[in-house]
């Protein structure tokens, strides 16, 4: 037995140093081993042991253990109903028992396969008020666990817990979930867009090795020698890199060059890459299992520098991933019928998407007001996003259902769920057909209040659908997103191009082109933003106005695509006081006037002020009166009012657009704006939903923003409900102090106007 260890200090130092390497541990298993190992070691147990548990299955399943046969792992399992771990599942706190009765004891050791063991400490794994599973400890003879054991076991629970939610949404496999890959499966995610897909899942891995899957290479020799040409070309950019920088290179930092080169022509990679190619895995694949292999040894490391080294062994594998990639994405390589799966979709995969390529995206990170989600839903197809549980690499050249309306995801269906999906596909084919006859038709209440409908945009892609569609114009053009797409800020003359080309597509009909609002999850490759926060950081007219050069120069090139047409509206983004304001407009005025001083035409544009901090609520007189019309971003209202960052999924339930704080913020703007005769839109991503829409034009906006595929929907509940009744659904929803009574509301005003497949339950 290992000796009893010490004093409270020693369990502290412990504690940190277990949660230092269950935090650096490269992946579930090598995490679960740490806690196993060391629990066992720093509390003088017997046995310790983790169950997960498989919640569609209702059963918890031995994950790791030490004490007991590594046989047990994915095998010994035990049901939700009774025993010893099904009650501290169900408990919610530590069982503690230092003799365990002897039928319960019985049970368990039936079910544990193992021993003669009395004491029993075991404690709940709990992440976001769900059990993931139970962590324990054993002991042969009695022993009462005292509380400062329960205190050091909750504490790694937690840290546990966090990791196996972590891990499952990063798509990691542990040897539970392996041991259930072939089964058909479902995960539980959030709708990102509506709509459902069914395809074989592509994994989308741009330079991310954790995220790249096992594939069988067509031709193994041909595979090496695409790894051997990448391993040179590395190798030449390592040796320019130290060249260019030995000047300023002191020997230590040299000697780190060295070592990658060192690493490069050393066995333990190269050979080890080229060997798992000709065993059956394609060269990014090899590569990854490689440097895994590697980086673990370091990471196991007790000497703190040398545990560092791993960090070194995965920068040289992403380097050497980059060059198998031909520098560019994998995204592009997509074959026809795909559902796009990754740890983290991005915007500007979307924009390198093939048109027809793809038929859904699943992203495991990420909310329903994450940008790729918004240009999804742009772009008309079925997201689904925020999928904790998702064996990434597994779901790759594997049959998907995603259902973008429900955030459910289905793995390997069978015949009968393929079905019953390809019938709603077929159900949401024949409703979009029947919704065309609305094209060109006003969205009009029947007692004739009009509510305009314009189109969100930003890539040039989502154009033909954006013009195709009868909005009233481009309500909000991201003009972000077509920057995400250079390696560089697009000159002036670029953006003239590109700002023609939309307002050329839509005129007479207006645009409002948003000035650039990268930052947040809109990073520039370009543009350094390390920011601990980025939501809270240097994003949108914060960046802009530090930057005049680059925001004069998009308002030069704005204004000069407008001339001889005249319908270009400016937008500003994250405008949160006058200050902001009035340096915008001074440098909107600055533009104008320096493009008349070059003999250009060019005309003022009206200029609108984004509603989306919480502090322009406080400053909206002063604000408006300044301005031509208002546009309220919900998504980062929502987001800052509600303190939920749009791109955690851990909060993003929290997100609900129907949270009265919303709406009562909402129902200020408008008062204000009529009372000023303002205009006023919503552009956020809640007017999407048929009943939100309702709700906003029952509130007095007068106009709504919105994806091109969300037009003809939303119209259609526009034409069903009269002005009185809207009026009546929006005074109702501000009375009630809960968004679970206003869905309920929206899903009883669109029955009652027999728009019931138009509802879309809460996120
Ligand atoms: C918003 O915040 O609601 C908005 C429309 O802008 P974005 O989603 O691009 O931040
Ligand atoms: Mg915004």
């Amino acid at each position: 037995m290992i000796a009893r260890t010490a004093t409270h200090e020693h369990r502290l130092e412990a504690l940190t140093r277990i949660i230092h390497e269950v935090d650096v541990a490269p992946n579930l298993d090598a995490a679960l081993g740490v806690i196993v190992r060391r629990t066992r070691e720093v509390m003088a147990a017997d046995v310790c042991t983790v169950y997960f548990t498989v919640h569609e299955q209702r059963r918890h399943v031995v994950a790791a253990t030490d004490g007991l046969s590594s046989d047990l792992v994915g095998r010994v399992q035990t049901g939700f109903g009774s025993g010893l771990i099904a009650q501290v599942a169900g408990s919610s706190r530590p069982v503690n028992m230092a003799q365990v009765p002897e039928p319960l004891n019985q049970e368990f050791l039936a079910q544990a396969g193992a021993g003669d063991y009395r004491a029993f400490l075991g404690v709940p794994v709990i992440h976001k008020r769900r059990v993931q599973g139970v962590l324990l400890v054993r002991q042969r003879e009695a022993r009462r666990f005292d509380d400062a054991d329960e205190a050091f076991l909750t504490t790694l629970a937690a840290q546990l817990g966090s990791a196996i939610a972590y891990a499952r949404a990063n798509g990691e496999m542990c040897n539970v979930c392996r041991a259930e890959a072939d089964e058909p499966r479902r995960f539980d995610g959030s709708p990102g867009a509506p709509g459902i897909a069914i395809g074989k899942g592509f994994m989308s891995f741009t330079a991310d090795l954790q995220a790249v899957p096992d594939r069988t290479p067509e031709d193994p020799a041909e595979e090496e020698q695409r790894f051997r040409r990448a391993v040179s070309s590395v190798r030449a950019e390592i040796t320019q890199i130290a060249d260019e920088l030995n000047e300023a290179l002191s020997p230590a930092d040299r000697a780190l060059f060295d070592a990658y080169a060192l690493m490069l022509d050393s066995p333990e990679i190269v050979a080890s890459v080229i060997q798992r190619i000709h065993q059956g895995n394609w060269a990014p694949g090899a590569l990854r299992q490689t440097i895994d292999a590697h980086a673990e040894r370091f990471e196991r490391m007790g000497d703190a520098y040398l545990r560092e080294r791993a960090t070194d062994v995965r920068e040289l594998g992403t380097r050497l991933l980059l060059r198998l990639q031909g520098g560019g994405t994998s995204v592009e390589d997509c074959p026809p019928d795909s559902i796009l799966v990754g740890r983290r979709i991005s915007a500007i995969d979307l924009g390198l998407l093939r048109p027809g390529r793809v038929r859904g995206i699943i992203s495991a990170q990420g909310s329903a007001l994450s940008h790729a989600a918004i240009i999804a839903r742009a772009l008309g197809l079925p997201a689904v996003v925020g999928v904790a549980n998702l064996p990434l690499s597994a779901l790759d050249g594997q049959e998907i259902i995603a259902d973008g309306n429900t955030g459910q995801i289905y793995l390997r269906p069978d015949p009968a769920l393929r079905q019953a999906f390809s019938s709603l596909i077929e159900q949401e084919r024949e409703l979009s057909e029947s919704l065309s006859s609305l094209q060109n038709l006003p969205a009009k209440t029947p007692d004739g209040m009009e509510v305009a409908l314009y189109t969100n945009t930003g890539l040039a892609a989502e154009l033909s659908l954006a013009t195709a569609v009868d909005s009233a114009g481009i309500g909000l053009f991201r003009s972000e997103l077509p920057f995400m797409l250079y390696d560089r800020f697009p000159s002036e003359q670029e953006q003239v191009s590109l700002y023609r080309e939309v307002l050329e597509a839509v005129a007479p009909r207006p645009v409002n082109l948003r000035t650039l609002d990268a930052g947040g999850d809109k990073p520039l490759s370009y543009l350094t933003i390390d920011e601990p926060n980025p939501a809270l950081g240097w994003r949108g007219i914060r960046l802009t106005l530090d930057h005049p050069d680059i925001f004069l120069t998009q308002l030069r090139a704005a204004l000069r695509a407008d001339i001889g047409l005249g319908n270009l509206r400016l937008l500003l983004p994250m405008i949160s006081d006058s200050n902001d304001l009035e340096q915008a407009l001074v440098l909107i005025d600055q533009a104008q006037r320096q493009l008349l001083a070059e003999g250009l035409a060019v005309t003022r544009a009206p200029v609108g002020l984004m509603i989306e901090v919480p502090a322009a609520l406080f400053q909206l007189p002063q604000l408006a009166q300044q301005v031509d019309f208002l546009s309220v971003g919900t998504n980062d209202l929502a987001q800052y009012l509600l303190a939920a960052d749009r791109n955690n999924p851990k909060v993003s339930g929290r997100l609900d657009p129907c949270h009265p704080a919303l709406l009562h913020a909402l129902r200020h703007i408008v008062h204000t704006a009529i009372s000023m005769h303002k205009p006023v839109t919503v552009c956020g991503e809640m007017a999407n939903d048929p009943g939100c829409a309702l709700l906003l034009a029952g509130m007095g906006f007068q106009g709504l923003s919105i994806s091109a595929t969300a037009i003809p929907r939303v119209k259609w509940a526009i034409r069903s409900v009269s002005a009185a009744r809207l009026k009546t659904l929006a005074e109702q929803a501000l009375a009630c102090d809960r968004p679970e009574a206003i869905h309920r509301l929206l899903e009883q005003t669109l029955r009652e106007a027999g728009l019931e497949r138009l509802y879309r339950p809460p996120p």
